[in-house]
Protein backbone atom coordinates (compact mmCIF):
# COMPACT_ATOMS: atom_id res chain seq x y z
CA UNK A 1 0.00 0.00 0.00
CA UNK A 2 2.66 2.47 1.07
CA UNK A 3 4.80 1.81 -2.01
CA UNK A 4 1.49 2.02 -3.88
CA UNK A 5 1.09 5.30 -2.69
CA UNK A 6 4.98 6.32 -3.23
CA UNK A 7 4.67 5.56 -7.30
CA UNK A 8 1.61 7.87 -7.12
CA UNK A 9 2.94 10.92 -5.10
CA UNK A 10 6.26 10.76 -6.92
CA UNK A 11 5.49 12.03 -9.97
CA UNK A 12 3.11 15.17 -10.65
CA UNK A 13 1.45 16.34 -13.39
CA UNK A 14 1.87 20.49 -14.28
CA UNK A 15 -0.57 21.53 -16.95
CA UNK A 16 -0.25 25.05 -16.82
CA UNK A 17 1.85 27.68 -15.69
CA UNK A 18 0.12 28.80 -12.80
CA UNK A 19 0.65 25.17 -11.76
CA UNK A 20 4.27 24.55 -12.64
CA UNK A 21 5.33 27.82 -10.82
CA UNK A 22 3.54 26.78 -7.47
CA UNK A 23 4.99 23.33 -7.66
CA UNK A 24 8.82 24.69 -8.64
CA UNK A 25 8.89 27.66 -6.36
CA UNK A 26 10.45 25.44 -3.33
CA UNK A 27 13.01 23.79 -5.29
CA UNK A 28 16.29 24.55 -6.84
CA UNK A 29 18.85 22.34 -8.38
CA UNK A 30 16.18 21.35 -10.76
CA UNK A 31 17.14 18.80 -14.23
CA UNK A 32 15.31 19.61 -16.96
CA UNK A 33 14.51 17.25 -19.60
CA UNK A 34 12.55 18.69 -22.94
CA UNK A 35 11.30 16.39 -25.20
CA UNK A 36 8.46 15.98 -27.82
CA UNK A 37 7.17 13.03 -26.34
CA UNK A 38 7.05 9.77 -27.63
CA UNK A 39 8.90 8.49 -25.02
CA UNK A 40 11.95 5.86 -25.34
CA UNK A 41 14.46 4.71 -23.67
CA UNK A 42 17.11 7.71 -25.05
CA UNK A 43 14.82 10.04 -23.50
CA UNK A 44 14.94 7.50 -20.19
CA UNK A 45 18.67 8.30 -19.92
CA UNK A 46 18.47 11.60 -19.86
CA UNK A 47 16.14 11.44 -16.86
CA UNK A 48 18.52 9.02 -15.03
CA UNK A 49 21.45 11.42 -15.58
CA UNK A 50 18.95 13.94 -14.23
CA UNK A 51 17.93 11.99 -11.03
CA UNK A 52 21.79 11.30 -10.12
CA UNK A 53 23.27 15.21 -10.93
CA UNK A 54 20.38 17.00 -9.51
CA UNK A 55 17.74 17.34 -6.36
CA UNK A 56 14.56 17.59 -8.60
CA UNK A 57 13.70 15.91 -12.28
CA UNK A 58 10.97 17.67 -14.40
CA UNK A 59 10.16 16.59 -17.92
CA UNK A 60 8.46 18.85 -20.71
CA UNK A 61 6.68 17.15 -23.11
CA UNK A 62 5.58 19.53 -25.76
CA UNK A 63 5.28 19.20 -29.82
CA UNK A 64 6.28 22.92 -30.79
CA UNK A 65 4.94 23.67 -34.06
CA UNK A 66 7.26 26.52 -34.79
CA UNK A 67 9.87 23.95 -34.88
CA UNK A 68 8.56 21.97 -38.38
CA UNK A 69 9.17 22.86 -41.38
CA UNK A 70 7.25 20.44 -42.83
CA UNK A 71 3.60 20.22 -41.46
CA UNK A 72 2.89 16.79 -42.84
CA UNK A 73 6.23 15.93 -40.54
CA UNK A 74 4.24 17.25 -37.55
CA UNK A 75 1.05 15.64 -38.52
CA UNK A 76 2.13 12.55 -38.53
CA UNK A 77 4.66 12.89 -35.19
CA UNK A 78 4.41 10.10 -33.20
CA UNK A 79 1.89 10.92 -30.05
CA UNK A 80 1.01 9.15 -27.14
CA UNK A 81 0.49 10.89 -23.98
CA UNK A 82 -0.82 8.11 -22.05
CA UNK A 83 1.72 5.81 -23.10
CA UNK A 84 4.35 8.44 -22.26
CA UNK A 85 3.12 9.38 -18.66
CA UNK A 86 2.81 5.32 -17.58
CA UNK A 87 6.48 5.01 -18.99
CA UNK A 88 7.76 7.95 -17.35
CA UNK A 89 5.49 7.19 -13.98
CA UNK A 90 7.07 3.85 -13.98
CA UNK A 91 10.52 4.76 -14.25
CA UNK A 92 10.27 6.42 -11.07
CA UNK A 93 13.00 8.90 -11.74
CA UNK A 94 10.56 12.16 -12.94
CA UNK A 95 8.84 14.31 -10.01
CA UNK A 96 7.47 16.37 -12.79
CA UNK A 97 6.03 16.14 -15.83
CA UNK A 98 5.19 19.70 -17.88
CA UNK A 99 2.34 19.75 -20.15
CA UNK A 100 2.09 22.90 -21.70
CA UNK A 101 -0.76 23.74 -24.22
CA UNK A 102 0.63 26.54 -26.77
CA UNK A 103 -0.30 29.47 -25.16
CA UNK A 104 1.67 28.91 -21.91
CA UNK A 105 4.87 28.91 -24.20
CA UNK A 106 4.05 31.68 -26.69
CA UNK A 107 1.29 33.76 -24.27
CA UNK A 108 3.10 37.35 -25.30
CA UNK A 109 1.90 36.72 -29.35
CA UNK A 110 5.93 38.10 -30.13
CA UNK A 111 7.09 37.36 -32.86
CA UNK A 112 10.54 35.62 -32.32
CA UNK A 113 13.64 37.40 -33.35
CA UNK A 114 16.27 34.45 -33.05
CA UNK A 115 18.24 33.86 -36.70
CA UNK A 116 21.02 31.54 -36.93
CA UNK A 117 24.24 32.77 -38.11
CA UNK A 118 25.25 31.96 -41.71
CA UNK A 119 28.32 30.06 -40.96
CA UNK A 120 26.03 27.75 -38.79
CA UNK A 121 23.50 26.91 -41.94
CA UNK A 122 25.08 23.81 -42.41
CA UNK A 123 23.68 20.19 -42.01
CA UNK A 124 19.73 20.34 -41.09
CA UNK A 125 20.04 24.44 -40.57
CA UNK A 126 20.60 24.13 -44.56
CA UNK A 127 18.25 21.92 -45.31
CA UNK A 128 15.09 22.33 -42.64
CA UNK A 129 15.02 25.99 -43.12
CA UNK A 130 13.58 27.78 -39.65
CA UNK A 131 14.01 24.48 -37.70
CA UNK A 132 16.56 25.54 -35.48
CA UNK A 133 14.93 29.06 -35.11
CA UNK A 134 12.24 27.10 -33.52
CA UNK A 135 13.86 25.06 -31.33
CA UNK A 136 15.95 28.13 -30.24
CA UNK A 137 12.87 30.02 -29.21
CA UNK A 138 11.17 27.31 -27.45
CA UNK A 139 14.31 26.61 -25.50
CA UNK A 140 14.70 30.12 -24.73
CA UNK A 141 11.06 30.37 -23.67
CA UNK A 142 10.99 26.86 -21.52
CA UNK A 143 14.33 27.91 -19.96
CA UNK A 144 12.79 31.26 -18.63
CA UNK A 145 9.56 29.39 -17.28
CA UNK A 146 10.99 26.82 -15.87
CA UNK A 147 14.67 28.42 -14.87
CA UNK A 148 16.15 24.63 -14.11
CA UNK A 149 20.19 24.22 -12.61
CA UNK A 150 20.69 21.81 -15.55
CA UNK A 151 19.13 21.10 -19.13
CA UNK A 152 20.12 17.60 -20.52
CA UNK A 153 20.11 16.84 -24.17
CA UNK A 154 20.86 14.05 -26.68
CA UNK A 155 23.98 13.87 -28.81
CA UNK A 156 21.90 12.25 -31.38
CA UNK A 157 20.77 15.62 -32.03
CA UNK A 158 24.58 17.09 -32.19
CA UNK A 159 23.53 20.06 -34.06
CA UNK A 160 20.55 21.25 -31.82
CA UNK A 161 22.80 20.52 -28.56
CA UNK A 162 25.53 22.66 -29.95
CA UNK A 163 22.92 25.45 -30.71
CA UNK A 164 21.32 25.52 -27.68
CA UNK A 165 24.42 25.11 -25.71
CA UNK A 166 25.94 28.17 -27.78
CA UNK A 167 22.71 30.43 -27.45
CA UNK A 168 21.64 29.50 -23.75
CA UNK A 169 25.15 30.43 -22.34
CA UNK A 170 25.01 33.90 -23.58
CA UNK A 171 21.52 34.51 -21.44
CA UNK A 172 21.55 32.20 -18.60
CA UNK A 173 23.18 30.53 -15.93
CA UNK A 174 21.61 26.98 -17.12
CA UNK A 175 24.46 24.39 -17.45
CA UNK A 176 23.74 22.27 -20.59
CA UNK A 177 24.76 18.41 -20.05
CA UNK A 178 24.75 16.58 -23.39
CA UNK A 179 24.24 12.52 -22.77
CA UNK A 180 25.52 10.01 -25.27
CA UNK A 181 23.00 8.60 -27.95
CA UNK A 182 21.08 5.37 -26.84
CA UNK A 183 21.20 3.22 -29.14
CA UNK A 184 18.70 -0.17 -30.00
CA UNK A 185 18.90 -3.36 -31.91
CA UNK A 186 20.92 -3.40 -34.92
CA UNK A 187 22.48 -0.22 -32.91
CA UNK A 188 20.31 2.15 -34.42
CA UNK A 189 20.08 5.18 -32.63
CA UNK A 190 16.54 5.63 -31.11
CA UNK A 191 14.44 8.01 -32.00
CA UNK A 192 10.57 8.93 -31.61
CA UNK A 193 10.14 8.63 -36.03
CA UNK A 194 11.47 5.05 -35.55
CA UNK A 195 7.46 4.48 -33.67
CA UNK A 196 6.74 5.58 -37.95
CA UNK A 197 8.90 2.27 -39.45
CA UNK A 198 7.77 -1.10 -40.32
CA UNK A 199 10.26 -3.67 -39.66
CA UNK A 200 11.93 -3.55 -43.17
CA UNK A 201 13.16 0.04 -42.91
CA UNK A 202 14.48 -0.84 -39.13
CA UNK A 203 16.37 -3.75 -41.07
CA UNK A 204 17.76 -1.18 -43.61
CA UNK A 205 18.81 1.74 -40.48
CA UNK A 206 20.52 -1.25 -39.07
CA UNK A 207 22.44 -1.86 -42.20
CA UNK A 208 23.35 2.11 -42.37
CA UNK A 209 24.27 1.91 -39.61
CA UNK A 210 27.04 -0.64 -40.32
CA UNK A 211 27.83 0.97 -43.27
CA UNK A 212 28.64 4.19 -41.74
CA UNK A 213 30.81 2.53 -39.13
CA UNK A 214 32.38 1.04 -42.11
CA UNK A 215 32.93 4.40 -43.81
CA UNK A 216 34.03 5.97 -41.03
CA UNK A 217 36.44 3.49 -40.37
CA UNK A 218 38.32 3.91 -43.88
CA UNK A 219 38.33 7.59 -43.77
CA UNK A 220 41.94 8.20 -42.43
CA UNK A 221 43.09 6.42 -45.28
CA UNK A 222 41.54 8.82 -48.06
CA UNK A 223 43.44 11.72 -49.52
CA UNK A 224 40.52 13.75 -49.89
CA UNK A 225 37.79 13.08 -47.26
CA UNK A 226 34.94 15.38 -48.83
CA UNK A 227 35.32 13.40 -52.22
CA UNK A 228 35.39 10.10 -50.41
CA UNK A 229 32.22 10.68 -49.04
CA UNK A 230 30.31 12.73 -51.86
CA UNK A 231 31.56 9.05 -53.36
CA UNK A 232 29.93 6.93 -50.70
CA UNK A 233 27.10 8.93 -50.45
CA UNK A 234 26.51 8.10 -53.81
CA UNK A 235 27.58 4.58 -53.47
CA UNK A 236 24.95 4.24 -50.59
CA UNK A 237 21.91 6.12 -52.04
CA UNK A 238 22.16 3.71 -55.25
CA UNK A 239 22.75 0.77 -53.65
CA UNK A 240 20.13 0.81 -50.70
CA UNK A 241 17.77 2.85 -52.96
CA UNK A 242 17.80 5.97 -50.18
CA UNK A 243 18.09 9.80 -50.32
CA UNK A 244 20.45 11.21 -48.30
CA UNK A 245 20.32 14.72 -47.68
CA UNK A 246 23.99 14.86 -46.30
CA UNK A 247 26.91 12.63 -45.13
CA UNK A 248 29.76 15.01 -43.87
CA UNK A 249 32.41 14.80 -41.60
CA UNK A 250 32.79 17.66 -39.04
CA UNK A 251 34.72 18.70 -36.06
CA UNK A 252 32.84 18.37 -32.57
CA UNK A 253 33.56 21.67 -31.11
CA UNK A 254 32.85 24.10 -34.29
CA UNK A 255 31.01 22.05 -36.55
CA UNK A 256 33.15 22.49 -39.08
CA UNK A 257 34.28 20.01 -42.06
CA UNK A 258 37.02 17.92 -40.68
CA UNK A 259 39.84 16.57 -43.00
CA UNK A 260 40.68 13.82 -39.90
CA UNK A 261 38.86 11.70 -38.11
CA UNK A 262 40.24 13.21 -34.80
CA UNK A 263 37.78 15.40 -32.80
CA UNK A 264 35.27 14.70 -35.63
CA UNK A 265 32.27 12.79 -36.12
CA UNK A 266 30.39 11.40 -39.21
CA UNK A 267 26.82 13.55 -39.87
CA UNK A 268 24.10 11.83 -41.74
CA UNK A 269 20.18 12.77 -42.47
CA UNK A 270 18.38 10.24 -44.66
CA UNK A 271 14.73 9.36 -45.54
CA UNK A 272 13.38 5.81 -44.54
CA UNK A 273 9.82 5.48 -46.45
CA UNK A 274 9.44 9.74 -46.24
CA UNK A 275 10.26 9.58 -42.84
CA UNK A 276 14.03 11.77 -41.95
CA UNK A 277 16.10 10.23 -39.81
CA UNK A 278 19.48 11.36 -38.16
CA UNK A 279 22.66 10.17 -36.78
CA UNK A 280 26.35 10.86 -35.76
CA UNK A 281 29.12 8.95 -35.02
P1 LIG B 1 12.94 14.80 -28.82
O1 LIG B 1 11.75 14.33 -28.03
O2 LIG B 1 13.19 14.01 -30.04
O3 LIG B 1 12.89 16.29 -29.06
O4 LIG B 1 14.20 14.54 -27.90
C1 LIG B 1 14.31 15.09 -26.62
C2 LIG B 1 15.72 14.93 -26.14
O5 LIG B 1 16.08 13.56 -26.12
C3 LIG B 1 16.74 15.64 -27.06
O6 LIG B 1 17.73 16.27 -26.25
C4 LIG B 1 17.31 14.50 -27.85
O7 LIG B 1 18.62 14.74 -28.31
C5 LIG B 1 17.30 13.38 -26.82
N1 LIG B 1 17.34 12.08 -27.49
C6 LIG B 1 16.55 11.65 -28.49
N2 LIG B 1 16.92 10.42 -28.89
C7 LIG B 1 17.98 10.07 -28.14
C8 LIG B 1 18.83 8.92 -28.07
N3 LIG B 1 18.68 7.87 -28.88
N4 LIG B 1 19.83 8.90 -27.17
C9 LIG B 1 20.03 9.97 -26.34
N5 LIG B 1 19.27 11.08 -26.35
C10 LIG B 1 18.26 11.13 -27.23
Amino acid sequence: MFYLLNIFIQMKILLNNTSLFESLRPFNDLGFVPTMGGIHKGHLSLINKSKKLCKKTIVSIFLNPKQFNNKKDLKSYPRNIKKDLQILKKSKNVDFVYLPKFNDIYEDNKKSKITINKKDKILCAKIRKGHFEGVLDVMNRLTKIINPDKIFMGEKDFQQLYLVKNFLKKKYKTKIISCRTIRGKNKIALSSRNFLLNSSSLNLAGKIYKKLKNIKQKINNKKDISDYLMYSKKKLEMSLKIKIDYLELRNIKNLKISKTKNNSRLFIAYYLNNVRLIDNL
